[in-house]
């Protein structure tokens, strides 16, 4: 999503105002094993500030996820506010912080994500105490019991027996 700049670029104004609905990019929910999104709304401004161009923004979305344990379907509702120092030429070594404008314009869809994957929980679950699935007869411990548990032999102590016996 290219936000159109060159008017503050140029200095014909100092503010630039933005409302979008942004669609992430397949390869970035790829990344962060997202099943699916919606469109993230993003709203914020563009302001010149002596030379500097500050882009500042709010976004809201949601995003599918499995559960980390039980592979359930997980919505996350994301929003955050991101700021960044916007630079017409790249001079800087730490080029994460920045972002190069083109032509003028800015692409906010590589902020956006970017801020997305830092705000991310580690683990993703549906629920902080979800008991997951069983490892052996895959049933969804949240939903039933299995009786896995009290039969469970170690492969290599059944082994071991059989070699006693
Ligand atoms: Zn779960
Ligand atoms: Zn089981």
């Amino acid at each position: 999503m290219n936000l159109e700049l060159s008017k503050v670029v140029n200095g014909l104004k100092s503010v630039a105002d933005f409302q979008f609905e942004v669609t992430l990019t397949d390869e970035f929910l790829k990344e962060i094993n997202a099943i699916d999104a919606s469109q993230f709304s993003i709203q914020g401004t563009v302001k010149k500030v002596e030379r500097q161009l500050m882009l500042s923004f709010e976004y809201k979305g949601i995003i599918s996820f499995e559960c980390h344990r039980c592979l359930a379907e997980v919505k996350l509702n994301l929003s955050s506010c991101v700021t960044r120092e916007l630079f017409e030429t790249l001079d800087r070594e730490d080029g994460d912080e920045f972002v190069i404008l083109d032509n003028g314009s800015v692409d906010l869809t590589p902020i956006l994500e970017e801020d997305i994957l830092l705000n991310l929980p580690l683990q993703i679950l549906c629920d902080e105490d979800c008991k997951g699935i069983c490892p052996q007869c895959g049933i969804n411990l949240n939903e039933g019991n299995c009786t896995c548990d009290d039969q469970k032999i170690d492969p290599r102590l059944e082994a071991l027996k059989n070699l006693f016996t």
